[in-house]
């Protein structure tokens, strides 16, 4: 049988704890739509209902990360997939699914005990254009791509490494290694679509689940634009702007209210057919601005 395969990040619900310091960011700075809700908030990128769920609560951290597959047939062939492999899950209950606005979803649990949730049909509000929060020059570029990627704590590599790739059907590899902070590293980046990587793990430094998360943007102005909003307001930024040498992408990094962080690019390349590596982590840039961000 040949491996099924997620098709996008498509969704991540976050807890956060101070829900008004998140749509400055979220409305203000990135440009997302921000919309209260039962739970907290949703944050919308598109025309999907939501793609960042904001639950209020004091973690502080990704509560839960939501894989798409293409359909119904998918969906039945990826639980034969996860049974012959000896992975535990369960159906999402008709309620559970209503509050996640999708048709269906599986329920598992990553290595490290991160809730990860398989779906099919996502709810799509066309009759409610997407609306930004601040004004901007271009789109989010999600589409295909899904909302963007997000590097994950681990336990152990090569139990996250199999879990997603055997399980979920993501392909990649080692991109880069390189000394950090001392330490010899050799992150994991694994895509799912045309997006360079959509998860990566191996990255040492962060207690959270979530170190950072990244959306991409369509043109260079709307990075440009949020970052000169992130300093005007004093945003805490950790790292300046630069370009990473495995998927390219122009971009800077933000400390969000709940203390990882969230990437803002632009001209990300997409996944490559053949594996390379590299032992800088950047083209140019990405220079720590505050390094007592990091902890
Ligand atoms: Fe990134």
């Amino acid at each position: 049988m040949d491996r099924i395969g997620v098709t996008e990040l498509g969704y991540i619900g976050l807890d956060v704890g101070d829900l008004g310091a998140w749509r400055a960011l979220a409305s203000d700075i990135l440009g997302m739509e921000f919309v209260e809700d039962a739970v907290g908030a949703r944050l919308r990128m598109d025309y999907w209902h939501q793609r960042i769920v904001l639950h209020q609560g004091a973690a502080d951290d990704l509560r839960y990360a939501g894989f798409r597959v293409s359909g119904p047939e998918t969906f039945w062939g990826m639980q034969r997939q996860l049974k012959e492999l000896g992975v535990k899950f369960e159906v999402a209950s008709p309620a559970e699914t209503e509050a996640r606005h999708v048709l269906e979803f599986l329920k598992l649990e990553d290595p490290t005990g991160l809730p990860v949730e398989i779906f099919h049909g996502p709810q799509v509000d066309y009759h409610a254009p997407f609306r930004p929060g601040r004004g901007m020059h271009g789109k989010f570029r999600v589409g295909a791509q899904g909302l963007g990627h997000m590097i994950i704590g681990e336990k152990g590599i090569a139990a996250s490494e199999r879990f997603y790739r055997e399980a979920l059907g993501m392909r990649g590899s080692v991109d880069a290694r390189f000394e950090l902070g001392g330490q010899s590293i050799a992150p994991m980046f694994l895509h799912c679509n045309e997006r360079q990587h959509t998860i990566a793990f191996g990255i040492p430094g962060s207690s959270k689940r979530l170190q950072h998360f990244m959306v991409e943007v369509d043109t260079l102005n709307d990075v440009g634009q949020a970052y000169e909003l992130a300093r005007e307001r004093k945003a805490p930024i950790l790292m300046d702007l630069g370009c990473h040498q495995n998927d390219q992408m122009v971009s800077f990094y933000m400390q969000t209210p709940s203390g990882f962080f969230c990437e803002y690019g632009w001209g990300g390349r997409p996944s490559l057919a053949q594996s390379e590596y590299n032992v800088r982590g950047d083209v140019w840039g990405h220079n720590i601005v505050d390094p007592s961000l990091l902890g």
